[in-house]
């Protein structure tokens, strides 16, 4: 297990925090914005980072990636969090449907997509989620319906990540109308804009529209939209999802060092930073978050595919950074008497209300410890 970086990485990592120096504007100990209304600026950011080389580090070279190990796209991950440069808005494009056309696409449709992936210019979001399918996926109920070289598409989608920016969408639909469960389900490639697609802004709790429901009404897609061949789209959903895991530890643990740096400041600015109780909790974040980064490294594996680990990473992840936002809002709720630490009230009370999310979305913590328990400590199954 390689602890430290190699010398091509420390290259790499110098080389890519110089870039954002002269590119992010420096925003460190300061409250962040979200980014979740600015669609042209996250655009411009996708840009840039394609143009400087920074979009598809492990994506093979013939693809147009770097065709680098995960440790580097890890580096990138902990440097942007460090620089407080925005998200990807094409995160998904780029760290799931990009992987999985490569995995399973044709050559026209890599063709089509991933330069578009690459560029920003594709903006990709993944319809899974159902009102009645979500921790149980495979009870997904959308239909679609076999029609000479074309599929219609009827039901909804919920809960769909920059769906109400996308322009296309990873789907899973039942293709074969008596199957149930794992079986007769079908990916496709759907182009928002096809007649008969209805992209419904959902707010979340902050009040920021941050995903959005996918309504389908008769939705005619050509059979060249298929990924992966019909009826197999169970197999490419657990390939997307393979790959949402990939530095995922690292995203989450990148951002949960960020968030510590910023509680830091508002401990000072709120005269607490000599307080033992604040001091204290303050410090088992840090451990905590140390922890997990050496478990991110070690969840590398051989740099190519995660290890279980990630399951255990999300889990504590989620859990940490809630107490971390909580901490903040105490905080700031004993220090009426210092007006410098005003200005981190906006930042930590929306952190708190998106931070409830965090043990919901990509998998929920119940779910979570279902999985550890069975296939990590492979105890027996509890249902
Ligand atoms: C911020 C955010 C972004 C999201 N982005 C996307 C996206 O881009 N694409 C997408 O497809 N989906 C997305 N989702 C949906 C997400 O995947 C689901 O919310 C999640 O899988 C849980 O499903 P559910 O909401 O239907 O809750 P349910 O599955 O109904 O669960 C409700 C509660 O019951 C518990 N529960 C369920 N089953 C069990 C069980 N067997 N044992 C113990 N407890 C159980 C759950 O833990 C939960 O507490 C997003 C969700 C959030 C919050």
């Amino acid at each position: 297990m390689q602890l430290r970086d190699t010398p091509e990485e420390a290259r790499f990592r110098h080389r890519l925090r110089d870039w954002l120096a002269s590119t992010v504007p420096a925003r460190d100990n300061e409250p962040l914005v979200p980014q979740t209304t600015d669609i042209d600026t996250a655009r411009r950011w996708a840009h840039a980072l394609y143009e400087a080389g920074y979009a598809g580090l492990t994506w093979p070279r013939e693809h147009g990636g770097q065709g680098l190990t995960l440790g580097y796209q890890a580096i990138y991950l902990e440097e942007t969090a460090r620089a407080g440069a925005g998200e990807h808005v094409n995160v998904i494009g780029l760290g799931m449907v990009g992987p999985t056309l490569i995995a399973v696409g044709t050559p026209d449709q890599q063709h089509a997509y991933l330069p578009r992936i690459l560029t920003g210019e594709t903006l990709m979001c993944q319809g899974f989620s159902e009102p009645g399918a979500g921790s149980d996926l495979a009870a997904m109920a959308t239909r679609a319906t076999p029609d000479g070289d074309e599929f219609v598409l009827d039901g909804q989608k919920v809960w769909s990540s920059y769906a109400t920016v996308a322009d296309e969408c990873l789907l899973l639909a039942r293709s074969a109308p008596d199957s149930s469960r794992h079986r007769g389900l079908t990916c496709f490639l759907l182009d928002l804009r096809t007649p008969g697609v209805t992209v419904r802004p959902q707010r979340q709790l902050t009040g920021e529209p941050g995903f959005g429901e996918i309504i389908l009404d008769q939705v005619r897609v050509p059979a060249t939209r298929v990924l992966g061949g019909a009826g197999n789209g169970w197999s490419v959903a657990m390939t997307t999802l393979a790959h949402e895991r990939g530095t995922f530890g690292f995203t989450l643990t990148a951002r949960l060092e960020r968030q510590l740096r910023l509680l830091a400041a508002t401990i000072r600015d709120a005269g607490l930073d000599r307080d033992p109780v604040v001091r204290d909790r303050l410090a088992t974040l840090h451990v905590e978050a140390q922890g997990l980064r050496w478990t991110s490294i070690r969840a590398l594996g051989d740099g190519h595919s995660p290890g279980p680990e990630s399951t255990v990473l999300k889990l504590r992840w989620s859990e940490a950074n809630q107490r971390l936002t909580g901490l903040a809002l105490d905080v700031l709720r004993d220090a009426a008497d210092h007006p410098a630490a005003e200005r981190w009230r906006s930042h930590w009370e929306r952190e708190q209300l998106r931070s409830r999310a965090n043990s919901i979305e990509g998998g929920s913590s119940e779910i979570l410890r279902d999985i550890v328990a069975e296939r990590i400590l492979a105890l027996p199954r509890s249902r």
